[in-house]
């Protein structure tokens, strides 16, 4: 039976979950025998990553063409990957070493270091305590410029989740463009809370005597939530090597990416594997592919679209103020991640522009700019919910080319300010990628603006309800069987108070991205007609479990037909599909797709069926070769494939219908409600907006 290890693993893992969900259970041991490792998993296909994200290992968000990194804790996590046919790369052999190097590196850095070249000088990561008292700080030292904001909900262990906000005359409710950034969603993933409060020190501290950020302050709104997951980041930032229960404990803390909730014992006291994966957790598209409804999974997505307090207090925030642009802190990468993080779901209306400010980003930091399915499909993100049901755009920033939380020195100082060794080095780093985005902020063309007149000291209000849809909801984690999507009401309500005759206020486009439509793009020319595969059927490979692993695929068998894609003006193909069937579903085919350097480029091994289907997006036009491998023919009576090349046409630009705000203005007695549709880069003057219609 095809990759039963992988199966009874993951039963395996089923049963231990059960068993942990219990309250009052133990937690679970912390690992196997063995070092932790980061390996680099050899994944040339995109079903190569999906399989090995079905494995529920510990995958970072790093992979290059052909290979995607993962954590191994211990000997169990490497059989598991071993016995499901994978290759790798030992990158860091021994982590708890490499964490305790770069803590001697971080104590000698700052010994030698009396200020660093940061906005606030600092030259150590910073502790839970440290982010509440300096937020508290900048308010008290810039009170016009600067307040102290605390989200809604306290988190599992009961800490508050705070924040500040940053403005001219912050206390004013004005109509500016606000921009969110936020870190440390995942525990351990420290450097990302380092560059989001550094961004505030930035922009306080150099207001008055830098004209570029003067500007900007004056322009816009900025709010700072430096660590959106407080309970998680405490445990992390925390762990202390030394003599523990388990030898490897401490590590194990340290490599938390979770929140704590049900956290049965202390948080402190589970193991990394407890808690939901807040990026797993948004409401938007929740459930679907690449989070896992496994409790002890790190990308468990939690009971429910936001079930989690600190997800839902960012769903809160942004749903009561007009948050036109969001930046998500997180290592590591070295990229800049736009919607939409699901494949199928297929390219905003925006996707132009997204990429063109992704890649002014990306020209400051070093980074890769790619879609957020670049590496995987994920669902439950934070821009799944916050851009196609908020209207926002958004981007996740993995920073750093290694290591959740690497030396200090390299990690923030580096990377920040684009020093060597970082990616961004002599460019200017994530601080001036962030003073893009604040500068797109500013400017007009990714949002809505509404203008007009009003009474000064008017309140004026948006209002908008609808229904957000989960993804069809997976229960295991191959996604095999779905349930319907969920759904949940929407409500995003905002105000601001007029000051003179005039108003301008900047917001999100009246109609969600969700419906917006898709960017594609028109065929010229029709598809290519299908190609029949010719089967020789006196030729019969053997059984063949090695494909395509380098050395056994050059003396194994199978079999492969050429066929050759056209392009422009002959055809113009959205994507080919090699498609090939048998009879019996306990039989298995696998299919390959190489193009004409022998690189996979498209490969479909499923089992328990009898079709394969390997598809490629807009295939360039040249030579390509499938490969037909015999995996296992139970029947022992050979059943033959039969098959052929499929060809379709890209998918134009669809648009949807448009939705309107609903917009009122409450001046003296009187209050006047009128419907307002405003799309995204457009000024719309309202008039005399709180003028009684006739
Ligand atoms: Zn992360």
């Amino acid at each position: 039976m095809r990759r039963l290890p992988v199966l009874t693993a993951l039963l395996g893992m089923v049963a231990a979950t059960s068993l942990a969900g219990l309250p009052g259970a133990a937690a679970a041991p912390a690992a196997s025998a063995g070092k932790t490792q980061v390996v680099d998993v050899r994944t040339p296909t995109r079903a190569d990553r999906e399989r090995l994200q079905q494995l529920d290992l510990d995958l970072t968000e790093h992979g290059d063409a052909d290979s995607l990194e993962v954590v191994l804790y211990g000997d169990a996590d490497a059989r598991r990957l071993r016995d499901a046919g994978f290759t790798w790369d030992v990158r860091i052999a021994d982590l708890a070493e490499r964490e305790a190097a770069n803590r001697r590196a971080d104590a000698l850095y700052a010994a030698a270091t009396a200020v660093s070249p940061l906005p606030s000088g600092r030259d150590s990561y910073r502790r839970l305590p440290d982010y509440d008292r300096e937020l508290a700080e900048l308010a008290a030292a810039y009170p016009a410029l600067a307040r102290g904001i605390t989200l809604n909900h306290r988190s599992w262990e009961g800490r508050l989740v705070r924040g500040i906000e940053i403005t001219k005359n912050v206390n004013a409710r004005d109509g500016k463009p606000i921009f969110l950034m936020m870190g440390a969603h995942h525990a351990r993933e420290w450097p990302s809370s380092e560059h989001t409060i550094e961004f505030a020190y930035d922009l306080l501290r150099n207001y008055g005597s830098d004209a570029r950020t003067t500007r900007l302050v004056d322009a816009t709104r900025t709010i700072i939530v430096p660590v959106v997951n407080p309970d998680g980041f405490n445990v992390s930032r925390e762990a202390r090597p030394g003599p523990a229960v388990q030898d490897f404990s401490a590590l194990d803390f340290e490599m938390k990416r979770k929140n704590c909730r049900d956290a049965v014992n202390r948080c402190d006291q589970q193991t990394r594997l407890s808690g939901v994966d807040p990026n797993r957790n948004y409401g938007g598209l929740w459930g679907g592919p690449g989070a896992s409804p496994n409790l002890l999974s790190d990308t468990y997505r939690g009971p429910g679209p936001f079930s989690e307090p600190e997800v839902e207090n960012i769903r809160e925030l942004v749903a009561s103020r007009q948050v036109v642009s969001l930046i998500t802190n997180h290592t590591y990468s070295n990229l800049i991640l736009r919607p939409p993080g699901v494949l199928d779901y297929g390219f905003p209306l925006e996707e132009p522009q997204l990429a063109a400010l992704g890649a002014q980003m990306a020209s400051r930091n070093g980074y890769a700019n790619i879609p957020g399915f670049g590496l995987y499909d994920t669902t439950g993100t934070t821009e799944d919910w916050s851009f196609w049901s908020a209207g926002g755009v958004g981007y996740t920033f993995e920073i750093g080319p290694s290591e959740f939380h690497p030396a200090y020195e390299t990690g923030v100082v580096a990377e920040y300010l684009g020093l060597a060794p970082a990616a961004g080095a002599g460019k200017g780093g994530n601080r001036a990628a962030f003073y893009d985005m604040l500068e797109a902020t500013a400017g007009t063309a990714l949002h809505s603006v509404l203008t007009g007149s009003a009474p000064s000291g008017s309140t004026l209000s948006l209002y908008k309800t609808f229904e957000t849809y989960t993804s069809p909801v997976c229960q295991d984690v191959f996604c095999s069987v779905v349930n319907p999507p969920l759904h949940f009401t929407d409500v995003l309500t905002s105000e601001m108070v007029t000051s003179g005759k005039t108003f301008s206020w900047h917001v999100n486009p009246s109609t969600r991205p969700a419906t917006a439509g898709r960017f594609g793009r028109d065929p010229v020319a029709p598809a290519q007609a299908t190609i029949p595969m010719f089967n020789d059927p006196t030729v019969v490979p053997e059984e063949n479990v090695y494909y395509p692993s380098p050395a056994p695929r050059l003396t194994v068998p199978y079999e492969t037909f050429d066929f050759t894609v056209n392009g422009p003006p002959a055809a113009d193909n959205g994507r080919f599909t090699v498609h090939i069937e048998w009879a019996d579903p306990a039989n298995d085919w696998d299919l390959y797709v190489l193009d004409d350097t022998g690189a996979i480029v498209a490969q479909s091994a499923a089992f328990g069926d009898t079709t394969e289907d390997a598809s490629l997006v807009d295939p360039p036009a040249g030579t390509y070769t499938a490969v037909i491998v015999n995996y296992d023919q139970v029947t022992r009576q050979l059943d033959d494939w039969s098959g052929e090349v499929r060809f379709a046409s890209p998918t134009p630009t669809t648009i949807g219908p448009k939705e309107a705000w609903t917009f009122e203005c409450r001046t003296g007695g009187t209050v006047v409600s009128r419907d307002v549709v405003v799309d995204r880069g457009q000024t719309l003057d309202l008039g005399n907006a709180c003028k009684p219609a006739k």
